[in-house]
C-alpha cells in the first residue's frame, strides 16, 4: 500500500480536495486534525508543551490555547522549531498506528498544510500538491476563518511558496476556481490504483 501525502498552503483547498478521494474509497489522515488533538491528550506532549510555554497554556478542562501558542511562535522561530519537534513525531507515531486499519487499501493520503517544511515528505510514497493563486487563497481563508488579511499573510509567511513545493511533488491538482477539480482527482486516482494492480 502505497502512502501519498497532499499538502497545499492555507487556503488552496487541500482539506476539500482529500473528501473527493475520501469520497472514492481512500483513507485520508488529516495531520492538522490530529495535532491539534494530541496537544489536548498525549501526556508527553501537554508535558513538553508545558514547559515550553507555561502550565498556563492549558485551561482548567486541560485543553491548550492555541491561539495564545500561535502568537508566540509566530513572534520566534526558535519555539517554533521546538513546538515542531514536539508535535510532529507525536503526529507521525500516531498517522503510523491508524494506517495499519488500512492495509487492504491501493494507496491512503495524509493530509499536512507544512508537509514539505516538516520533512514529512520524507515518509511518504508520492506527494500531491493543491495549488492555487495566493489572492484567492487569501480571500477563502478571511472567509472561513473571519480572518484580517495581516492574520492570513502572517500565517502564509510560515509556509514555502507553491512554486518550491510544486517542484519537489509528483502530482499538482489546480485549484483556482477556474479548473474543475474532480477530473484532476480521477486521474490522479486512475494513476495510483492502476500503480498499484501492476
Ligand atoms: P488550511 O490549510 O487552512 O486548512 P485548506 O488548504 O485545507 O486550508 P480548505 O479548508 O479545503 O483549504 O479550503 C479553504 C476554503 O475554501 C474552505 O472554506 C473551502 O470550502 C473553500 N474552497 C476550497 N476549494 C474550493 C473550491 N474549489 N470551490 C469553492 N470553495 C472552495
Amino acid at each position: 500500500m502505497k502512502k501519498i501525502g497532499i499538502t497545499g498552503g492555507i487556503g488552496s483547498g487541500k482539506t476539500t480536495v482529500a473528501r473527493v478521494f475520501e469520497q472514492l474509497g481512500i483513507p485520508v489522515y488529516h495531520a492538522d486534525y490530529w495535532a491539534k488533538e494530541i496537544m489536548n491528550t498525549e501526556p508527553l506532549v501537554i508535558e513538553r508543551l508545558k514547559e515550553l510555554f507555561g502550565n498556563s497554556i492549558y485551561d482548567s478542562n486541560g485543553k491548550a490555547d492555541r491561539k495564545r501558542i500561535a502568537e508566540i511562535v509566530f513572534a520566534d522561530k526558535n519555539k517554533l522549531n521546538e513546538l515542531n519537534s514536539v508535535i510532529h513525531p507525536a503526529v507521525w507515531l500516531h498517522g503510523e498506528n491508524w494506517l495499519k486499519q488500512h492495509h487492504d487499501k491501493p494507496y491512503i493520503l495524509k493530509e499536512a498544510a507544512i508537509l514539505f517544511e516538516s520533512g514529512g515528505n520524507k515518509g511518504v510514497d508520492k506527494v500531491i500538491m493543491v495549488s492555487a493563486p495566493e489572492e484567492i487563497r487569501l480571500e477563502r481563508v478571511m472567509k472561513r476563518d473571519n480572518a484580517t488579511p495581516e492574520e492570513v499573510t502572517a500565517r502564509m509567511a510560515n509556509q514555502w511558496d507553491d512554486e518550491k513545493k510544486i517542484a519537489l511533488s509528483d502530482f499538482v491538482i489546480v485549484n483556482d476556481d477556474r479548473q474543475l477539480v474532480i477530473p484532476q482527482v480521477l486521474e490522479i486516482h486512475s494513476r495510483l490504483t492502476n500503480a498499484h494492480q501492476k
